[in-house]
């Protein structure tokens, strides 16, 4: 069967498959439709020139294609993981500040289940902290390149931050939490809480689930700080 011209990406491996095999895609890294910037701060942007197609999904995936050439990552590196292309939301609610002051945003479905799961936790007597939600595909490359430029080795890098593309943050349907008083966010320590306990009994109801458990098939580390909503908790 001919495949569409544009087809929409759906997060699944077999179409990712088919996408990274598109020559339009690949097309995105190996002429000047897609320029990378990479500056002395480790930032990477991209501009695209009028002659592309700029429909989301398009843009969104030329990006990342572009963003793993950029980062050295192989270009099967996702697939051999059978990581789920994340796309980003049409648009997001912002609710609240995270642990840096910046505006906790997460896509609408979600920023409102989360609500109600916080409204329960302060009920509770729990004050939760949000470390991090939404995140840019540039600010995901952006902790890659920072991990690389310290010598950390690729294959462990990706193995604590997800490619670029790859990140549930991308969906706005992740949060990474904390608690009030905790002193090292983001560490393992955080399973010894009484705020992740609770969590285990009670953020399933929110539609709110550990993503990456220990030994998760993804082959990320344990990350009891992260959580990622999904309406339909079967999918
Ligand atoms: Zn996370």
């Amino acid at each position: 069967m001919a495949r569409a011209r544009h087809p929409r990406y759906h997060d699944n491996r077999r179409e990712l498959t088919d996408l990274m095999r598109d020559p339009w895609a690949i097309a995105c890294q190996s002429t000047s439709s897609l320029a990378i910037i990479h500056t002395g701060t480790g930032t990477i942007s991209s501009t695209t020139s009028p002659s592309v197609d700029t429909t989301p999904d398009n843009r969104f995936l030329c990006e990342v294609v572009a963003c793993h050439a950029a980062l050295g990552i192989p270009r099967d590196y996702a697939l051999t993981r059978s990581l789920p292309l994340e796309t980003p939301p049409p648009f997001w609610i912002e609710d609240g500040v995270d642990l840096q002051g910046r505006p906790v945003r997460l896509a609408p479905e979600a920023s409102r289940a989360f609500r109600a799961l916080v409204d329960a936790a302060r009920d509770a007597g729990f004050v939760p902290v949000v470390v991090s939600s939404y995140r840019s595909l540039a600010h995901q490359a952006r902790l890659v390149r920072q991990a690389l430029d310290r010598g950390q080795p690729l294959e462990g890098v990706l193995r604590r931050i997800a490619p670029p593309g790859f990140s549930e943050h991308h969906s706005g349907r992740a949060v990474d939490l904390s608690v009030a008083g905790e002193r090292e966010p983001l560490t393992e320590a955080f399973e010894d809480t009484a705020f992740y306990r609770w969590l285990g009994e009670r953020a399933g109801g929110f539609g709110f689930r550990l993503s990456y458990p220990r030994n998760n098939r993804a082959g990320f580390i344990y990350e009891p700080w992260h959580w990622a909503y999904r309406a339909d908790p079967t999918a």
